[in-house]
């Protein structure tokens, strides 16, 4: 199935709900429907998949994934103003909605899932990144997600797919590309939302790959890569101090000059530099 619903349009919903927008819950809206239905899109064919949204909101996005197909949507939603515009939805698609009135920091949505799961979501900016972070370093690898579809502030979407040497590049760049390819997929304006950030937005889609590109231990690849960026004008070999006495040798014999600065490491020779911490340096 495809194409937009019979539902009433979305600035109606917000009016009959009273759905004024809260800059605590980061309640940036999109009410364009062909625009929710395109970034449903971007997720690829869901008619075989169950989708996790974080932050249906008023339920735009939730109404693109269903009209575009979804076999199952979960929305986690925080505020309880948006239940009743949610259930309009979930009475027009029998069996395919599943609202929960929940902090998505505080839950475990897999119960409520059957692989393959995507995640599609226009993240609320205040959680945004740090469930970006929880999705791309769980306990095992591949994860419960086949992708993710994320809508996040710009300079956020650089982040993510930015490569070695540029200015954006950094801990979220090195997470997010070991495990899985990061593209942006669509840039939108401030005027897209209601009411209008101050910047523009991002959506970033991600597959997560069946395994990592290059071999290391997650938990000492994501601990020297913040360390390595927590001070990222600093050459390596005083940004990474602590983490060995001899992790000059350690850094030779990954490949990397002591005297580099993390934003020009690339993701192979963070690996090897993990990879030597479980055991002396091999030069
Ligand atoms: N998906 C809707 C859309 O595209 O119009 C709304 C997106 S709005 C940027 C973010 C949504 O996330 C809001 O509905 C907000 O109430 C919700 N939210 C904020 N913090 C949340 C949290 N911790 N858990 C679940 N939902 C949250």
């Amino acid at each position: 199935m495809s194409g937009i619903d019979t539902l009433p349009p979305l600035r109606d919903v917000i009016a009959t709900h009273g759905l004024s927008a809260r800059k605590s819950l980061g309640q940036n809206f999109l009410l364009d429907l062909n625009l929710t239905a395109k970034i449903a899109r971007v997720a690829g064919d869901l008619s075989d998949a169950d989708v996790l949204e974080v932050g249906p909101g008023p339920g735009g996005l939730t109404r693109g994934l269903l009209a575009e197909g979804a076999r199952k949507v979960l929305a986690i939603e925080k505020d309880t103003r948006c239940l009743p515009a949610l259930a309009e939805i979930a009475a027009a698609y029998p069996e395919q909605l599943e609202v929960i009135n929940a902090d998505a920091l505080e839950i475990d949505p897999t119960k409520h899932l059957s692989a393959p799961i995507k995640i599609v979501a226009n993240l609320p900016y205040n959680v945004g990144t740090e469930l970006l972070v929880r999705w791309l370093t769980p306990p095992a690898w591949p994860p419960f997600w086949q992708s993710l579809t994320l809508m996040f502030q710009r300079e956020v979407a650089e982040r993510i797919v930015a490569p070695p040497g540029s200015k954006a590049y950094g801990r979220l760049a090195v997470l997010a590309q070991w495990r899985a390819e990061a593209k942006i997929a669509l840039t939108l304006p401030p005027e897209a939302f209601t009411p209008p950030p101050k910047v523009s937005s991002a959506v970033v889609h991600l597959t997560a790959l069946p395994q990592p590109r290059f071999q290391a231990e997650p938990k000492v690849l994501e601990h020297v890569v913040a360390k390595a960026f927590n001070q990222r004008r600093k050459m390596l070999r005083a940004a990474l101090k602590g983490l060995a006495p001899d992790i000059e040798d350690r850094l030779i014999a990954a490949g990397i000059k002591p005297t580099d600065r993390a934003e020009t490491v690339g993701l192979e020779q963070f690996c090897a530099l993990a990879r030597t911490m479980d055991h002396p340096p091999s030069t």
